[in-house]
C-alpha cells in the first residue's frame, strides 16, 4: 500500500531553484523513487570542493573553488543525511574534493555514525590518512575506505596528480586502514591512454599482492580541462583483455544489483579482486540507485545532470524535515534515464567531478 505524504506549506524562498513537485508515487511508504522506477538507496555527500591534488582527469591547476560561505555547515550536512536516512537511504559515501581537508570531518563521521547507515564509506586520495584518527572513525561507524591510485610508478603518479605524491603513500594508507579494521579496502584507478594504459595487468598484481579490490575506471567527461575524448578512454574490454593475458578472472556471484562495477575474483583463489567501472562503454544507468548532494547543497540526481536543485536556501530558511524530504523526493523524480555520453547531443556538465563528489 502506498501512503501519500502530506504536502506541507512550503518555506521555499521564491528564488530557489527547486524541482517541480513529484507525484505521490515518488515516495511510496517514505522511500525514494525516480520516474523510471528506480529506487534510490545511495547518497554521495560531498563535503568540500578543495583538494591538495590536481589530477589530470579531474581538476586543473588554476581551478577556482567555491567561496567558503557557499559550502554547507556541519549541521546542514547532518540534516541532509538524517532526512535521507529517513527516506530509506542505506549507503552514504563521504567524498569531495578531498574529504580529509574538511576541518570537521571527525564530527561529521561521528554524526553520520549515529544515523546507522548500513554502509558508511569514504573516498580519499589517501595523502593525509597518516594524520587522521582512523581508529576513532572506525569506532564512530565509518565502515569502508576507498583510496585512489592511478599508477604504480612514482613518476607517473606525480604526473597524474601534479604533486610529489608517490604510490608508497597509498600503500601506506592501505596498511593504516587495514590496521584500523577497515575491510574491504578498495583502490580506484582511472585509466587514460597516454598515461597508464600499460599498467592494467600490473594493477591486477597489485590487487593480489595487497589483498585489495582494485577498481579500474573508464575516464569520464567530468574533467575541468574538458580534454575528455573517446580516444583517451581505456575501455572495459581492453582492461579485461589485458588482465586476461596474465591472470584468469572469474565473475563474482551475488554482486549487488545496483553495483556500478563488473566484479571479478582471481581463478587461482589469490587474494584481492577486480572491479571495472565501465561508465562510458557499458553504462549501468538502469541499475543506478544514487543521489548526490554537493558541498554547496545542490542536489544532483545524476553525475551528468545539467540541472541541479538548490537545497541550501531551504536548509538556511529552517525548513522542516518533511519539507526537505519533499525536496529530495521531487529532485529524485527528475533523475534522467541515462547519462547519454554516447548520444550526439551530449553536453558535459558545468561541474567537474571534484565539485560534484565522485
Ligand atoms: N579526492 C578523493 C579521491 O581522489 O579519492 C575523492 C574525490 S574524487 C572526485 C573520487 C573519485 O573520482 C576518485 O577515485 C577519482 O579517481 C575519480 N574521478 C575523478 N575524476 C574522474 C573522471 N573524470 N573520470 C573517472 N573518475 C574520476
Ligand atoms: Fe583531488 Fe580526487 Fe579530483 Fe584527484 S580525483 S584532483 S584527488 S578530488
Amino acid at each position: 500500500m502506498s501512503i501519500a505524504l502530506p504536502v506541507v506549506g512550503s518555506q521555499r524562498p521564491a528564488a530557489v531553484n527547486a524541482p517541480p513537485p513529484a507525484p505521490a508515487e515518488a515516495r511510496p511508504n517514505g522511500a525514494l523513487y525516480d520516474s523510471h522506477g528506480r529506487r534510490i538507496r545511495d547518497l554521495r555527500l560531498s563535503v568540500t570542493d578543495r583538494c591538495n591534488y590536481r589530477c589530470v582527469y579531474c581538476m586543473d591547476p588554476d581551478f577556482r573553488y567555491m567561496p567558503k560561505q557557499e559550502l554547507l555547515s556541519l549541521g546542514e550536512y547532518l540534516t541532509v543525511a538524517r532526512v535521507a536516512a529517513g527516506l530509506g537511504i542505506r549507503k552514504l559515501r563521504i567524498t569531495g574534493g578531498e574529504p580529509t581537508l574538511y576541518p570537521q570531518l571527525g564530527e561529521l563521521i561521528e554524526g553520520l555514525g549515529r544515523l546507522a547507515f548500513a554502509d558508511l564509506a569514504m573516498t580519499t586520495n589517501g595523502s593525509r590518512l597518516d594524520r587522521m584518527p582512523l581508529d576513532r572513525w572506525r569506532e564512530d561507524g565509518l565502515g569502508r575506505i576507498t583510496l585512489s591510485l592511478d599508477s604504480l610508478r612514482p613518476d607517473r603518479v606525480a604526473r597524474m596528480t601534479r604533486t610529489r605524491a608517490t604510490p608508497a603513500t597509498v600503500v601506506h594508507a592501505i596498511y593504516l586502514a587495514r590496521e584500523a579494521g577497515f575491510d574491504p579496502i578498495k583502490v580506484n584507478a582511472v585509466l587514460m591512454r597516454g598515461f597508464n594504459e600499460d599498467e592494467i595487468a600490473d594493477f591486477a598484481d597489485f590487487a593480489r599482492e595487497h589483498a585489495v579490490n582494485v577498481r579500474l575506471i573508464e575516464f569520464m567527461p567530468l574533467d575541468s580541462s574538458r580534454s575528455w575524448n573517446r580516444s583517451i578512454v581505456v575501455t572495459a574490454d581492453e582492461m579485461l583483455r589485458e588482465i586476461g593475458r596474465r591472470h584468469e578472472l572469474v565473475p563474482l556471484d551475488g554482486a549487488d544489483s545496483s553495483s556500478t562495477s563488473l566484479n571479478f575474483a582471481f581463478a587461482d583463489g589469490a587474494a584481492g579482486s577486480i572491479g571495472i567501472i565501465a561508465s562510458v562503454t557499458r553504462p549501468f544507468c538502469g541499475a543506478c540507485s544514487r543521489l548526490r548532494v554537493t558541498a554547496d547543497g545542490k542536489v544532483r540526481a545524476c553525475l551528468f545532470s545539467r540541472t541541479e536543485w538548490d537545497l541550501r536556501p531551504l536548509l538556511r530558511a529552517g525548513a522542516s524535515d518533511e519539507e526537505i524530504a519533499q525536496f529530495l523526493g521531487d529532485a529524485t523524480w527528475t533523475k534522467q534515464a541515462g547519462h547519454g555520453i554516447s548520444s550526439a547531443d551530449f553536453v558535459q556538465p558545468e561541474r567537474t567531478m571534484s565539485a560534484i563528489g565522485g
